[in-house]
């Protein structure tokens, strides 16, 4: 029975995130192949110093952790928000190993019932980590049940039913609960309350997406000349798990078609072939600029509307492709919807008249 839960557990965890509508554009991060998927692994940060950017949150997680750690209590309860690829699973994963604790990874989406977390939170040990990646898509019943977990560390059980009915306390280990999510405000009140520490992980600058593109380099025996490092971190959208992606596709390429070796040339040429502009925008961030631009005169747009006309689900939209061209201020939200900025009309210009190809992959 438990075995049957498990194995219907790992099947929701594996499927995607967000299935995309027949025809609609690819999310950005199924981009990523298995081949990619390993990799990210191996390139994935083990240990604080080797976590590269967002000072002030590894800071703050550094004394919480040390302060914990002498107090011999488990780290408060921690919520990690940001757009995707920026590093929060990484940081749950540290903090793990920081606290010398196990850690248990699940998703809102995966946690259907409440029976769900159940066996997870019974099997928690002292001290341990239960990390619940996309925690805003929690369902209201789970996220109930979780609140006396989270707050005293125990679980009500309802057995049996009709007038039979008994609802058993079960006391918990001390474990600490890392909650990542791409939209915070999706989060209740009551949940985030609950929460000893929140951080938000913002977009990186282009000198930290150099080193981590470097540190990525040295890991996969890439040579990589200064010049490429830094074309590189420049077209990444600001984002680690991109920087690390386009690193592979312009490795793959200099292999092919130039003896291994990636110099400032060729990480321009191979990023041009992915469709990867100056800005660092793909196909699918021009798309979405175009479409406001020429089928909403360049905006407000709502984001169902803009969604429709995309054949792309709202959530992909808001997660995944605008906070990027929202930081880069090529698009604004207004109280009546997104608008395209003067930044967004000129970077199409500038397209135009360079390289026409990306222009018309857009
Ligand atoms: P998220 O959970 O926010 O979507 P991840 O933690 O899965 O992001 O990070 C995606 C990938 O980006 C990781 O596999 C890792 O290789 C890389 N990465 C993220 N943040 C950093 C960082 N600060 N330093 C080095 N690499 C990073």
């Amino acid at each position: 029975m438990r075995e049957d839960v498990a194995a219907a557990h790992a099947r929701r965890l594996a499927s995607p995130k967000t299935a995309p509508r027949a025809g609609a554009i690819p999310l950005l991060p199924s981009q990523d192949t298995d081949d990619d998927r390993i990799l990210n692994l191996s390139l994935r940060p083990k240990r604080f110093d080797e976590f590269v950017g967002q000072r002030q949150v590894v800071e703050n997680l550094g004394v919480a952790i040390q302060a914990a750690r002498r107090r011999k209590e488990p780290l408060e309860h921690v919520l990690l928000a940001g757009p995707p690829g920026l590093g929060k699973t990484s940081i749950a994963h540290i903090v793990a190993q920081e606290m010398a604790a196990k850690i248990t990874a699940t998703s809102g989406p995966a946690i259907e019932r409440a029976g769900d977390l159940i066996g997870i939170l019974t099997n928690l040990g002292e001290g341990d980590v239960f990390f619940i990646d996309e925690i805003h898509r929690l369902s209201k019943i789970v996220e109930e049940f979780l609140y006396p977990a989270m707050e005293s560390f125990e679980i009500d059980f309802v057995i049996d039913k009709g007038p039979y009915a008994k609802t058993i306390k079960f006391r918990l280990k001390r474990f600490t609960l890392i909650g990542a999510t791409t939209r915070s405000g999706l989060l209740s009140n009551p949940l985030r309350s609950r929460f000893g520490m929140a951080y938000h992980l913002d977009f990186y600058a282009p000198e930290d997406l150099r080193e981590i593109v470097n540190r990525s380099a040295k890991i996969l025996s890439v040579a990589l000349e200064a010049e490429a490092a830094r074309t590189i971190a420049q077209r990444a959208r600001g984002t680690p798990r991109i920087a690390n992606r386009l690193l592979r596709r312009v490795r793959d390429y200099a292999q092919v078609k130039a003896g291994g070796r990636i110099s400032q040339a060729v990480a321009e040429a191979a990023l041009s072939a992915q469709g990867v502009d100056a800005f660092g925008l793909d196909a699918i961030d021009r798309k979405v600029l175009k479409t406001v631009i020429e089928h909403f005169s360049g905006g407000p747009v709502g984001i169902d509307a803009l969604a429709a006309s995309l054949n792309e689900e709202p959530d992909t939209i808001v997660d995944v492709v605008e906070p990027f061209l929202l930081a880069a201020g090529l698009l604004k939200r207004t109280a009546r919807g997104r608008k395209a900025t003067r930044l967004a009309y000129q970077h199409f210009a500038d397209l135009k008249a360079k390289p026409l190809e990306l222009f018309a992959a857009a």
